[in-house]
């Protein structure tokens, strides 16, 4: 069942009590870096809509001073879309998990991409679904044992980055919940981008595969860090260039890509009512068209 709040929250302090994440859970960490990036734009709840999709990440729009929508399971994006369409003033943010993201709403994503409306969306992958108990995930790896794979993982994981890219997306950022003041300036910047924005949160989830060792590595164990910041040497308007770094194994940490070049859904959309204006038709002239 979808639910929409009806009065965004008076004040600027946020339930974290009332959370269901476990604890460490690294969503907490872009609960905080969604709220600095409102104060960092100025920006006020009642001129600001989450979306959200299923999963534990999809509660994080219950804690944000701002409107919340809780989608359907892998419909964050077309509702989101669709909020901006009404109301282009309105800052949108989708937000969801890897699952509810690049499963079950996979099919959503292109399409949305192709529009490029002014949204940023967050995924916060932390490769299984964690609110029924640890199943596979697209992005979770080749051979890891888990309730829905318990002979180990039979498909190759997902590699998001090298999708967004390579569908289109005008803006992808790489990020980690261990850094949530890089976090927070990175959902800030995707807010203010004109045009759909991608962040990528690595998110672990403590409970069912916690992955924060494997990203920063542990010296002790001889476990190096799967994540790696992207070089400053880096031109984030390089679509080759980032193209390279997503492919280069690990987990890349920073601004992949920005495109100069982005016209907005909603810009589409008044070119072309201005466009049609000038050749309105009568319902006369309508129903003559039907005319056999
Ligand atoms: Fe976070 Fe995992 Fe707990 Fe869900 S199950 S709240 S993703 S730690």
């Amino acid at each position: 069942m979808t639910t929409l709040t009806t009065e965004p929250p008076v004040t600027q302090t946020f339930p974290i009590k009332d959370t269901i994440w476990c604890a460490a859970c690294g969503h907490f960490s872009v609960l905080n870096a969604l709220d600095g990036a409102f104060g960092r734009l100025g920006i006020d709840g009642k001129d600001a809509l989450i979306v959200a999709g299923i999963g534990c990440s999809g509660t994080v729009q219950n804690h944000v001073r701002a409107y919340g929508y809780h989608a359907l399971h892998g419909r964050a994006l077309p509702s989101a879309a669709g909020a901006k369409m009404a109301n282009p003033e309105l800052t949108v943010i989708a937000a969801g998990g890897d699952g509810d993201g690049l499963a079950v709403g996979g099919g959503h994503l292109m399409h949305t991409f192709r529009n490029n409306p002014s949204i940023a969306y967050i995924i916060m992958n932390n490769s299984t679904y964690g609110l029924t108990k640890g199943q596979a995930s697209p992005t979770t790896e080749f051979g890891v044992v888990t309730p829905t794979t318990p002979y180990g993982k039979l498909d190759d994981p997902m590699n998001p980055l090298l999708l967004y890219l390579s569908s289109g997306v005008r803006y992808v950022v790489s990020a980690i919940s261990t850094q949530p003041r890089v976090l927070a300036r990175a959902i800030g910047e995707a807010m203010d981008y004109p045009g759909f924005a991608m962040v990528h949160v690595q998110s672990p989830c403590t409970t069912y595969n916690d992955t924060y060792e494997a990203l920063k590595g542990n010296p002790d164990k001889g476990i190096d860090p799967g994540a790696w910041d992207i070089p400053e040497s880096h031109d984030p308007s390089n679509l080759s260039s980032a193209l390279d770094i997503a492919q280069q194994g690990g987990i890349p940490i920073g601004l992949l890509y920005r495109a100069h070049e982005s016209i907005p859904m909603h810009d589409r959309l008044t070119e072309a009512r201005e466009r049609t204006k000038a050749r309105q038709r009568t319902v006369d002239e309508m129903l003559d068209t039907l005319a056999i």
